[in-house]
């Protein structure tokens, strides 16, 4: 892989896909993680002449545009934390971009609308994304990779645009590979992985083959609740993934084969409905219950006390972690602890440990931990873990020819 350091980007359009997808509260970002992630890259290229282009994605907007899914609010943050003004267009291929970028000088910065107000950015369809690869490329001169958050997803701006310019792999990628890198390889041991989040189905995958890695393998999160219920528990009205119950017996059978410890929650925090995460009101019904004895009518949105403090001990003598996955619905105060005792688990032992995922990135800086207590913290959840199950990643891949 080419670096930026093998490009002559003086005077040149240099296009940076990066991952600036930040949690916000209407326009007001949670986590500049993301943000502050990319900008090595970004200053390096300015710092070297370029004309920086950055684009990126924000949510899930259905292909064309939606307020509440614009980057403006990032432009800002971009331009403070770079010390200088980032310029806003207003779309991506349009006449605003394309005005932006004819007026910018060297060393100058513009951030584009987000990729995914088109519709040829995620289409399945390889002439409907080649066409908007075509437009983004006629932006640029050179292309530079490093959303590694985006890496697993064969969209316009990841996969078919490096294919039509020179491009390079940005530091934010190449330093993020390298952290993985270090867990496919010879990893210390014991090795815990712990996974949780709301993505049940897209994690399942990555148990399949961390069965024949991993030590110990610590379930917390809505993917707990398919554990539970394959082992013949109440789950009320928690996440369940009920067509995956097979699955997950098989792999519970495997691990017992292969000596993997599996490490389910023993109690969690329920309550009747979903908790308000924009007034966090308190939660008047909540309660903890032993994990095999869930009220039909409730569901499990943390591990419980008990479960935190296993968890802990399960932690306690790892030398290598990874983590993907919050345990609990941590955004509202009331089911943040299973989250808080992982990462207190993480921040205080001395094991080399990986946090992956959007959400479980900004769940240990939101709570307050120090970043440089953890090994380290990655931008990519999807990514990381698609990583980590031996899948060629389509960014990466585009990058490599
Ligand atoms: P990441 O971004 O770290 O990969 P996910 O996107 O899979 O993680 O999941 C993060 C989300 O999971 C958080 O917003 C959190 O509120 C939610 N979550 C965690 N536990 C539960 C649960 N038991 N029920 C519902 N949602 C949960
Ligand atoms: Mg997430």
């Amino acid at each position: 892989m080419q670096t930026i350091d093998d490009l002559d980007v003086a005077g040149k359009r240099v296009f940076v896909r990066a991952d600036l997808n930040v949690p916000l509260s209407g326009t007001t970002i949670t986590d500049d993680g993301r943000i502050r992630a990319v900008a090595p890259t970004l200053a390096k290229l300015v710092a070297a002449g370029a004309r920086v282009i950055v684009a990126s994605h924000l949510g899930r907007p259905k292909g064309k545009p939606d307020p509440q899914f614009s980057l403006a609010p990032v432009a800002v943050r971009l331009g403070e934390i770079l010390g200088q003004e980032v310029v806003f267009a207003a779309d991506t291929v349009g006449d605003s971009a394309r005005g932006a970028v004819d007026a910018l000088a060297d060393g100058q910065v513009v951030l584009l609308e987000n990729l995914r107000f088109n519709p040829g950015e995620t289409s399945k369809d390889d002439a409907e994304r080649g066409a908007f690869a075509d437009s983004l490329a006629s932006l640029a001169d050179l292309y530079v990779g490093d959303g590694f958050g985006a890496v697993h997803r064969k969209h316009a701006s990841v996969y078919d645009l490096p294919a039509r310019l020179p491009h390079a792999v940005g530091l934010l990628i190449a330093a993020e590979v390298a952290v993985l890198k270090r867990l496919t390889e010879e990893v210390e041991r014991p090795y815990v992985v712990v996974l949780g989040g709301s993505k049940v189905s897209d994690k399942l995958g990555v148990i399949d083959n961390l069965l024949g890695k991993a030590d110990r393998i610590l379930i917390g999160g809505g993917m707990a609740f398919t554990f539970l219920a394959a082992k013949g528990y109440e789950v009320g009205s928690s996440l369940l993934q009920a067509d995956q119950i097979p699955t997950v017996l098989e792999y519970l059978e495997r691990a017992e084969k292969n000596g993997v410890e599996f490490v389910l929650p023993v109690d969690a925090a329920v309550s009747g409905s979903f908790p308000d995460l924009k007034a966090q009101a308190p939660v008047e019904d909540f309660e903890v219950v032993p994990a095999d004895a869930m009220p039909a009518g409730k569901g499990g949105l943390d591990i419980g006390p008990a479960s935190c403090e296993l968890f802990a001990a399960k932690l306690a003598d790892a030398r290598t972690v990874f983590w993907n996955g919050p345990m609990g619905v941590f955004e509202h105060p009331a089911f943040a602890e299973g989250t808080r005792a992982v990462a207190r688990a993480l921040s205080e032992g001395d094991a080399f440990s990986v946090v992956g995922g959007g959400d479980s990135a900004a769940a240990v800086r939101i709570l307050g931990f120090d970043e440089k207590t953890f090994g380290h913290i990655s931008t990519g959840g999807g990514a990381s873990l698609e990583y980590l199950e031996g899948k060629t990643l389509p960014g990466l891949a585009a990058l490599e020819n």
